[in-house]
Parts: C-alpha cells; sequence; structure tokens
C-alpha cells in the first residue's frame, strides 16, 4: 500500500515540461472520435432539441500574421485575401447547411464566438460582410455575448471601434507576455508597444468587457519577465485576465525542434515554477480586487463579468462550430470538421457538412465530461450531479475524492467538493483521476 507522503510524492513527481496536451478541453478524449461515427452526429442534427437546451456558435477564423512557435491550432499565414474572402463564404453557407436541420428548432443563439487563428487579422470589409451574412442566417440580436479573439498587432483605432459597432460585447486580447525579448522568441507578431495602442483603442471603443490572455512559462520567461508581465496587466486593468501554462503539444515548432534534438525536456519553465508563477499573479490580482473564479481566470466583478461560453459549454449547451477543424457539440454527439483547408472547403462546395469525425458519449462519459470541466472552477456541486445525472458523485468517485484528499488539493464542504489553490493551479493534471480507465492514457489529439 502507498503511503500519503508517497501518494504526495508521486503527485509532484516528473515536474519538467515535457511534450503534450496539458489542457484538458474535452472529455472523452479527440483520439476516440472518429470518422466512423460521423453518422451519429448527423443523426443528433436530424432530432430535435432537448427543451431548454442553449444554442452558441463559434466560428473558427484559422489565419494569423505568423505562426507561434507554442501554436497548435489549425492555422494558416499564406492566405491572400480572395482566400480568406472563400473561405468566408463557405463557412456562411456552412451556417445555412446547419439552419436547414431540425436540432435548431427555432432556436437562436445565446452566445457567439469569433477564436481562431486570429479573428482580428479579417479586414473590417470581411468582418462587416461576414457578420452581416450570419445574421441572416441566423439572427443574433437577441445573443448575451458575442466574443472576438483579437491579436494586438492587427488591431487599429478604426478597426476597433468597427469591431465593437459590429456588436461585439467581449473582446479578449492576445497578449501573452509584456516583454518584446519573449514575445520575439516565441515567435509572436506582436511587440509590447503595440499591447498598450490596441488596449487605449478598445477601451475607447467601449466594449462592455475586455479580456487579456497571458501565458507563464514561455520560451526565456524569467521571474522578472513574469512580473513586469503581472504589473502591466494590473496596471491597463482589464476587466478579466486568463493565465494558461504553457504546454508544448506535439504538433508545435517546439516540439519537432525537441525531436530534431533528441531532446526530452521542453525549453520551458518547470510545471512548479509555471504554477508558482500563476499563484503569485492571482495573488497580486486579488490584492488588486480581483476574484480568482477558475483555474484559469481573474475577474474584476464577479457579478458583471461573466464569460457565457465558457459556463454554457461546460454545463452541456449546444455548439454548432464552423470552419476548418473546429468542434462541435449537438444533441450530446461531439464532432470535429474537416482539419485540412482543402476537404473543408471541397466538401462544403458540394453542399454537404464538412464533418469529419465524431462520438457520442455514453451517460456516463457526459456526466464525467460535465465533471472534469466544472473542477476547473474549482468546485463541483453533488446537487448538480443528482438531479442532472442521478448520480451521488462522492460514492460513484470515492477513490478519486479520496486520492485529492490525501495529497492535501480537495476538502469537502457539505455537497461541495473543493480544490484548494494549489489543487486548482494543476486542475488540469488533477482531473485525469477521474478518467475512465480506458481514457487515462490517450493522447489529447
Ligand atoms: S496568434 Fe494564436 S492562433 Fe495564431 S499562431 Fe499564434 S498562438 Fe497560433
Amino acid at each position: 500500500m502507498t503511503s500519503g507522503a508517497e501518494l504526495i510524492q508521486i503527485a509532484h513527481n516528473d515536474e519538467e515540461t515535457r511534450a503534450g496536451n496539458y489542457f484538458v478541453s474535452n472529455y472523452p478524449p479527440y483520439s476516440f472520435w472518429t470518422p466512423e461515427k460521423r453518422s451519429e452526429a448527423f443523426d443528433a442534427l436530424d432530432r430535435k432539441p432537448a427543451p431548454g437546451t442553449t444554442l452558441g456558435l463559434y466560428l473558427h477564423i484559422p489565419f494569423c500574421r505568423k505562426r507561434c512557435h507554442f501554436c497548435y491550432f489549425r492555422v494558416y499565414t499564406d492566405k491572400n485575401s480572395d482566400d480568406i474572402q472563400h473561405y468566408i463564404d463557405s463557412a456562411v453557407r456552412e451556417l445555412e447547411l446547419y439552419a436547414e436541420r431540425p436540432f435548431i428548432d427555432g432556436r437562436l443563439p445565446r452566445f457567439i464566438y469569433f477564436g481562431g487563428g486570429t479573428p482580428s487579422y479579417l479586414s473590417v470589409r470581411q468582418l462587416t460582410g461576414l457578420i452581416g451574412e450570419m445574421q441572416r442566417v441566423l439572427p443574433w440580436d437577441r445573443a448575451e455575448e458575442i466574443a472576438f479573439e483579437g491579436e494586438p498587432g492587427t488591431l487599429t483605432e478604426p478597426k476597433m471601434q468597427a469591431i465593437r459597432d459590429l456588436g461585439i460585447t467581449r473582446l479578449s486580447l492576445g497578449v501573452e507576455h509584456f516583454e518584446d525579448r519573449v514575445l520575439q522568441l516565441n515567435g509572436r507578431a506582436h511587440g509590447s508597444k503595440e499591447i498598450d495602442r490596441a488596449y487605449n483603442f478598445a477601451r475607447s471603443a467601449g466594449f462592455p468587457q475586455i479580456n487579456i490572455d497571458l501565458i507563464a512559462g514561455m520560451m526565456g520567461d524569467t521571474p522578472d519577465g513574469w512580473q513586469h508581465s503581472v504589473r502591466k496587466t494590473i496596471e491597463l486593468a482589464p476587466d478579466s485576465v486568463t493565465i494558461y501554462q504553457m504546454e508544448i503539444p506535439f504538433n508545435t515548432t517546439i516540439y519537432q525542434e525537441m525531436k530534431e534534438r533528441g531532446a526530452e525536456i521542453a525549453p520551458v519553465a518547470s510545471w512548479a515554477t509555471k504554477r508558482g508563477w500563476v499563484s503569485s499573479a492571482f495573488e497580486q490580482l486579488e490584492a488588486a480586487g480581483y476574484t480568482v473564479t477558475s483555474a484559469y481566470t481573474a475577474v474584476k466583478d464577479p457579478a458583471r463579468t461573466r464569460f457565457l461560453y465558457r459556463d454554457e459549454l461546460w454545463t452541456g449547451a449546444d455548439l454548432v462550430a464552423l470552419g476548418v477543424a473546429s468542434f462541435s457539440h449537438v444533441g450530446g454527439t461531439h464532432f470535429q470538421n474537416e482539419h485540412n483547408w482543402g476537404p473543408y472547403l471541397e466538401r462544403i462546395a458540394k453542399g454537404e457538412l464538412p464533418i469529419y469525425r465524431a462520438l457520442t458519449p455514453t451517460p456516463e462519459e457526459r456526466m464525467i465530461r460535465e465533471l472534469l470541466l466544472q473542477f476547473k472552477l474549482g468546485h463541483v456541486e453533488s446537487g448538480y450531479f443528482r438531479q442532472k445525472f442521478g448520480v451521488e458523485i462522492r460514492e460513484r468517485f470515492a477513490p478519486a475524492v479520496d486520492r485529492l484528499k490525501e495529497w492535501g488539493f480537495l476538502s469537502e464542504q457539505g455537497e461541495t467538493l473543493q480544490l484548494n489553490r494549489e489543487g486548482l493551479l494543476q486542475a488540469d493534471r488533477l482531473i485525469h483521476e477521474f478518467f475512465l480507465p480506458e481514457h487515462r492514457d490517450a493522447r489529447y489529439a
């Protein structure tokens, strides 16, 4: 039998950053989604929604000025304006194809998310055309949140105002770090001057919510550099701050270089260092009046600043995701689009939905998915799972709960399972304890 001290040692072992995914964005892992199960996605689209299911819309804009060395998204840096217009027209056509299917059932989207890639890479003319056309198909004048990701170097004052005038309510700036040396070393296209400029444009444009994204532990980051980034963020006083810990998935340039060198350890800070940096950032943000609301987020005013996209997805909303390689979730089935430019566009040109692979989780897997995702908020409510899934999570997951308690990361407070700060900072690692055995060693690709 392993002692408590040994278990803590196991939990803390192997703190160097190695290649692979750390961040858990969905469950079961993507490697279990298959082309053979594609028909399940079409079946889900032909069913009416369960009463009260929220509908959200996502569009992946896969264009960037250059590819960051740590990037693992589907992005293109070589497309001209005709290619981009062709992509926009195809995404609108894709939305039309969805709008004809029974699962829509008269619903309008409650939230919309423009992600990337770099949505702000598009010109004002392209954005105006895109958003006008999307709204023609599925109006969103009653949507509560329209979120948009921007790269500071692509945002001029007129573009920022146009984005706001198009109805965007939440602008997320991909700042990542405030030191030019670190930004350059990691292949970012923007510099520190562009951050201040873009932020000021955003404030004057009057977005209801501005978020700043940071990454702890980028290549070349130092304690002083990180401290500088946290201080600058607090000075700008965004409505929310999202901090990721640097991970090196297999499809990054950094991993390619590691492979060529035969290196196993990534050239970035260890997990313990990254946790320490995020912990210190959270403490400073709390001292400045922010509240930590998830493993990655601190918000200035939790009563006013919500993030509907995350909260609805983590509680089972339907998400129609348009664009190359996008991930949807409809009527309990997960599916992903064709993940290459050519096949994505070709299938739409043929009048087909470009679905590439799918998976319908079992009711138990669906329950575990929500449990994992909600743990990233720092706490899980037993009552929610009893009511929605008829499961007593304390009993169903007794060994995992006991392990996390023994390791000193979790406590029980009445009906709530609560991660402490140290647990929250490594939630993505700890939630593997709740995975079904067959999913434990899966690659998250
Ligand atoms: S800006 Fe974002 S999406 Fe584009 S290359 Fe960099 S990390 Fe990838």
